[in-house]
């Protein structure tokens, strides 16, 4: 089974692609991470990302097309794409590389949540960069302010968590990926979640929609 999840930054996908992949065993591939982490690497790739990212703008499709193509040649099971596609053109080269190795995207999962609630999760959100556990300081804050409450690790923020640069991403998001929600709303393939809801409630109404219209594989 091949899945998409799509919804602005900060709806959850993150934390959902986890838990789904595990359960389901998926491949989880978040175009995010994977720049995030070349990034942290300083490989070629990572400075020529890091601009983008630092920004809140999108990196060429181009770009993007190649590096989720050279992850997921050879893979032979299913798939989890978390924060890819972003665009139309990204989806139609989805598909295109599906098509020619005889794949499909299965299912199209768009969790929604509003602007306002998103804004103030992101920049509440802290990290540990040593082991990736995601805090909130208002709703999920570390036992000791500062620090992973797993690893002991200082936590920090994304630099791409600031106000500005979140007000960036959701106009980015407005304007290059919500005609992407409409392209999947008008497929059978498309599933609704409400992202305001607690994340193990998502969690259950995922896997009860993807058992009731998708073969699990
Ligand atoms: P995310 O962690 O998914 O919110 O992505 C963080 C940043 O990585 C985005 O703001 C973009 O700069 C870049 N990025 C991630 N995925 C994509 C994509 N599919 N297309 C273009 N840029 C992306």
């Amino acid at each position: 089974m091949n899945l998409i999840l799509l919804g602005c930054p900060g709806a959850g996908k993150g934390t959902q692609a986890s838990v789904l992949c595990e359960r389901l065993g998926l491949k989880h591939i978040s175009t995010g991470d994977i720049f995030r982490e070349e990034i942290s690497k300083k490989t070629p790739l990572g400075l020529k990302v890091s601009d983008y990212l630092n920004a809140g703008k999108l990196v060429p499709d181009t770009l993007v097309v190649d590096v989720v193509a050279s992850r997921f040649e050879g893979e032979k099971g299913g798939v989890l794409f978390d924060g890819f596609p972003r665009t139309l053109e990204q989806a139609e080269a989805l598909d295109a590389c599906l098509v020619k190795t005889g794949r499909r995207v299965d299912a199209v999962i768009f969790i929604n949540i509003s602007e306002k609630e998103v804004l103030s999760r992101l920049t509440a959100r802290r990290g540990c960069p040593k082991c990736g556990r995601v805090f909130n300081l208002n709703t999920n804050p570390p036992a000791s302010e500062g620090v992973c409450d797993n690893c002991g690790g200082n936590l920090t923020q994304r630099e791409d968590d600031t106000a500005s640069t979140v007000s960036r991403r959701l106009m980015v998001y407005r304007d290059l990926t919500q005609p992407l929600v409409a392209y999947y709303r008008a497929s059978n393939i498309f599933h609704e979640v409400d992202g305001n809801a607690q994340p193990q409630e998502i969690t259950a109404r995922i896997i009860s929609l993807l058992g009731s219209g998708t073969p699990v594989k």
